[in-house]
């Protein structure tokens, strides 16, 4: 069974192909659930590479005509990738109880620091930083809103050796899924941003062995996204190739969520 449940659209003015050209892409491709996780606006500010706020309405209206238009070809779910802040609470509420997401799928792309201060983890000036990211997400999962957690490792993306801040990241954040039961997410989108030259060795920046090596220890579930950000990409050919790493790790990625 193939599924889905990282799929950006046109509206977050970084990715190609409407909603309707996801769907025929998942419809080819053989997919049995699509779900569909945009890049989410905040009401109150505008951070970039994501839709503008009053695009919210539209974008949900469009995947629901869509999913009722298929609904004896494929399950298509509704959904935002969205990032973490505690004072955004009431508003991932909102999401749930006035727009009736399908889920949230946590994606800290910029992390509130201890002073509340809005960092992007890929300007961090150093491992430190990962940390505060790592700790981010662990009081995220707390909230029990978020059922799957976008590329866990994208901390990795930065371009320092790895250290025993890396290690303790990892550990954080691991732990934290253990406690609240959220999916982790083996980003197949890694693999298509290309291998870099790192201090200590040349990788993807994302997905990262160490993290995933951990993650096996820890038995944790899995399940692999497309992050698709063009239609072709919806099942391409890294997919099978993320089953094929995750399994040489020990790892049994899900194919699907229980309930989504
Ligand atoms: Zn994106
Ligand atoms: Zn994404």
């Amino acid at each position: 069974m193939k599924a889905n449940y990282h799929t950006h659209t046109q509206r977050c003015r970084h990715a190609g192909g409407s909603e309707e050209d996801y769907v025929r892409a998942a419809l080819d491709a053989g997919l049995s659930i699509l779900g569909f996780s945009d890049h989410a606006p905040f009401p109150d500010h505008d951070y970039g590479y994501r839709m503008p706020y009053d695009e919210l309405g539209p974008y949900f209206s469009a995947v629901e005509r869509l999913a009722k238009a298929h609904d004896s070809d494929i399950i298509i779910r509704k959904g935002l990738e969205i990032e973490y802040a505690p004072r955004y609470m009431p508003y991932y509420e909102q999401l749930f109880d006035h727009w009736k997401v399908d889920y949230l799928l946590l994606g800290e792309h910029f992390y509130a620091d201890s002073s509340g201060e809005m960092r992007f983890i890929s300007q961090a000036q150093d491992t430190e930083a990962n940390l505060c990211y790592a700790r981010a997400i662990a009081e995220a999962l707390k909230t029990g809103l978020f059922s799957m957690v976008a590329h866990p490792d994208l901390f990795a993306m930065n371009f320092f050796a790895w250290d025993k801040n890396c290690d303790a990241a990892c550990d954080i954040i691991l732990d934290a899924a253990a406690q609240s039961g959220a999916v982790l997410e083996y980003n197949a989108n890694g693999y298509r941003r290309g291998i870099h030259d790192y201090p200590d060795e040349r990788r993807y920046m994302y997905p990262h062995k160490k993290f995933w090596e951990k993650a096996a220890r820890a038995g944790l579930p899995v399940i692999i996204g497309a992050d698709c950000h063009d239609p072709a990409q919806v099942w391409d050919e890294c997919m099978p190739r993320a089953r094929e790493d995750l399994a040489n790790l020990g790892i049994t990625a899900l194919e699907r969520l229980e309930n989504l």
